[in-house]
């Protein structure tokens, strides 16, 4: 046999086995051998019968006796029971609804069963213990020592497992260790083969722990290699270059209404020093919503505009991408008359110069595109799929969207953009309000250079958050009215319906007939959900800007950009169905002015998980501090897009150790230094490589 043998060809497997080994991506012995235990039993303790204390975690081993089976027809049991018996004392042993023990137990004198002693009324017992039969020519495996437990799976036991890994342990002496050997030896790492060995067959707790410091490592480190390898791929492409024109961002920031605030200024600084390259930028700027991330965006396409090329904004919704038209229109038209703006999306084709607007055909305006004729074009992710060619594209902004390959950029950009060989690659800017772990942004976005907005412009206050129960409904609406009638709006979200617009649609339209006729009947009361059209969205978020709408009832759609300043409360129910990273993006909805405002967020859930989830928000105002928490309690797997990153799932386990993290990164980094292709370690390159493919890193 080899390690590249298919399970189905060995032996002791068999095809059935085999079927079911595939749903777990085991397809050779080698994947056998790379499926891990998630923890251990400690039954090493041997311990003779009469020693034998009520909860003791333990192997006995003695000779099986008086096996019989009844069955408890009034709770549907089948009951197997046996003695063991040493030479100090015996000791009662039952299992529940395992018949097939019985035939095992009555083939075989001398066995070890390891597990809890329990103590009952005919003294002390073992319930469900597992069992072995001793042999002489091989150590046991699922007593007598710290024994692996895999992840469960649907056909496949630890059991199954643990016979079938054992006898492949042999062949790891022919796994190739893919890490260097350097780093083996400065880690105090085991060698590959014993790693293996230990985490599988530990000798002892200390000895699987070590083992697993090797692989969560080693895991890490090749996400890190694959990380900063698309990085430097990403650095051999060329860009346009942008100036940087001091002098004109300065006049500009004079003329808006307000001042960057440190952070601001700082973000603003690394983008502008990325654009001067000529590589692609590749950066992500992370901010809470209402940190002001348009402006710094807004400045990076001032001076890409200057140096004579075009900036296209993609936004993830159409109301948003309208909202920014408006808004930047506004900024850069009084600015400077001669910048074209346009909007492009599905429903909207709109043009404007020098203080003048225009409606536009969608083969017109991609025509302008490809001219040259506008400056800056906003429009949502579909923008990339309309098959919209830009004449001389410098800048990419993305709200929302992390990452943006060489290959979609390239798309974006007509080829008469050549310089001769090489296709100049549009710079990138992904922004996001997803407050990001330190760990992941570390990892997923390893290849992304980051910007953070830390701090929230103009002394705002804080929001005043509270867990309002079912009893207190009443109470939270006379609170809004009094809110109401001092001039002030209010949000109402409805509870998030997974994979149904539909349905939460008609959640809000419900809702919004309640709250209409009911408590806010003396106001007006508007609504706005996923399946309404861009027109109706546009309109009703229009007279929501304008007051005539006081309350807002909507979807989860209100989360993202909306800016109404005037807003003060934001009533979220069924808040237990959002994440934190969500509820935390709709009470940024609100405390956007000097008004103070209030986050109510309506539970029915007397969880105390729940609650004590949802009762972070009330505490932590800062979204990086609810991403971490969040991370603890939920794990990453379920966030931030983790699981769908592609990342092996040993190495998601790591993803709450940012120290390890980084002692990877630093690792991967200096390897790089010395060897950028990898050229003297072909098995890690492999490893790597595949890495960088499962992961996007492109
Ligand atoms: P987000 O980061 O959520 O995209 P925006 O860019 O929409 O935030 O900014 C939110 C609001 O704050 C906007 O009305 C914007 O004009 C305003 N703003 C941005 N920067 C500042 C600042 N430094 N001082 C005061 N207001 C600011
Ligand atoms: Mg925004």
């Amino acid at each position: 046999m080899e390690l590249s043998t298919p399970v189905e060809n060995i032996k002791t497997i068999g095809s059935v086995y085999a079927k079911r080994l595939k749903k777990l991506g085991i397809k050779e012995a080698k994947d056998l051998l790379f499926h891990f235990p998630s923890r251990y039993e400690d039954y090493s303790k041997i311990s003779p019968i009469g020693e034998l204390k009520k909860d003791d975690v333990v192997t006995v081993r003695g000779k099986i006796m008086h096996v019989s089976e009844r069955r408890v027809y009034r709770k549907n049991l089948r009951i197997v029971e046996a003695y063991i018996e040493d030479r100090t004392d015996s000791l009662r042993v039952v299992w529940f609804n395992q018949s097939y023990i019985k035939s095992y137990l009555n083939n075989s004198s001398h066995m070890l069963l390891a597990g809890t002693v329990s103590l009952g009324k005919e003294g002390l017992y073992m319930s469900n213990p597992t069992y072995e039969t001793e042999r002489t020519d091989r150590a046991p495996v699922h007593a007598g020592r710290v024994v692996p437990i895999y992840p469960a799976t649907r056909g496949i036991t630890s059991r199954w497992l643990r016979n079938a890994i054992y006898q492949l342990l042999p062949h790891a002496e022919n796994v190739q260790d893919p890490m260097p050997k350097h780093l083996i030896s400065d880690k105090k790492f085991p060698p590959i083969k014993n790693a293996l060995q230990q985490i599988h067959f530990p000798g002892n707790q200390k000895q699987a722990e070590e083992a697993r410091r090797r692989f969560e490592f080693e895991e890490i480190f090749y996400i890190q290699l694959a990380a900063l390898r698309a990085k430097a791929d990403m650095q051999r492409e060329i860009s346009p270059k942008i100036k940087s024109d001091i002098k004109l961002t300065k006049k500009f920031l004079n003329s808006l209404p307000f001042k960057l605030t440190d952070s601001q200024k700082k973000s603003s600084w690394q983008i502008l020093k990325d654009l001067e390259k000529p590589n692609p930028m590749n950066r992500l700027l992370e901010g809470d919503v209402g940190s002001g991330k348009t402006i710094v965006a807004a400045i990076a396409a001032l001076n890409t505009i200057k140096t004579g090329f075009q900036t296209a904004y993609m936004a993830p919704t159409e109301i948003l991408a309208e909202q920014h038209f408006l808004n930047l229109r506004k900024i850069f038209g009084e600015f400077n008359p001669n910048i074209s703006i346009a909007l492009y999306t599905r429903g909207n084709r709109r043009y404007f110069l020098k203080g003048k607007e225009e409606d536009l055909s969608k083969e017109k305006i991609k025509k302008h595109i490809s001219d040259g004729k506008i400056d800056f074009i906003i429009g949502t992710h579909t923008l990339a799929q309309d098959g919209v060619k830009f004449k001389k594209l410098g800048l990419i902004v993305v709200d929302e969207q992390h990452r943006f390959g060489v290959k979609q950029r390239a798309a974006l950009a007509k080829k008469e953009g050549r310089t001769g060989k090489k296709e100049l690659i549009p710079n990138f800017l992904s922004m996001t309000a997803t407050p990001i772990p330190r760990s992941l942004a570390l990892t997923i976005y390893g290849d992304l250079d980051i910007s953070l907005l830390k701090e929230m412009p103009g002394g705002r206050k804080k929001v005043i958050t509270k867990i309002v129960p079912p009893q207190k409904r009443t109470a939270a609406y006379e609170f809004i009215k009094d809110e109401l009638k001092k001039g002030r709006q209010a949000f109402v979200v409805v509870p998030l319906i997974e994979y149904s617009e539909k349905l939460e649609a008609k959640s809000a339209k419900e809702e919004y007939e309640k709250l209409s006729k009911g408590p806010f009947s003396d106001y007006a009361v508007g609504l706005l959900h996923g399946k309404m059209k861009a027109e109706e969205k546009e309109r009703i978020m229009r007279d929501v800007k304008e007051n005539k709408i006081q309350v807002l009832v909507s979807t989860s759609v209100v989360e993202v950009g909306i800016d109404i300043p005037n807003a003060t409360i934001m009533m979220v129910e069924g808040a237990d169905r959002f994440g934190l990273a969500q509820l935390h993006q709709f009470r940024g909805r609100v405390g956007r002015d000097k008004h103070q405002s209030y986050c109510f967020l309506l539970t029915d859930s007397n969880s105390q998980n729940t609650l004590h989830r949802v009762r972070a928000l009330t505490k932590a105002q800062n979204g990086f501090d609810l991403a971490e928490y969040d991370l603890s309690i939920r794990g990453a797997g379920e966030l931030y897009g983790a699981r769908q990153s592609g990342m092996p799932d040993f190495a998601m386990a790591s993803l709450t150790n940012v120290a390890l993290i980084e002692e990877a990164r630093e690792s991967a980094h200096a390897l790089l230094e010395k060897d950028p292709k990898l050229k003297k370690w072909p098995e890690l390159k492999e490893r790597v490589e595949q890495i960088q493919n499962k992961m996007h890193f492109e």
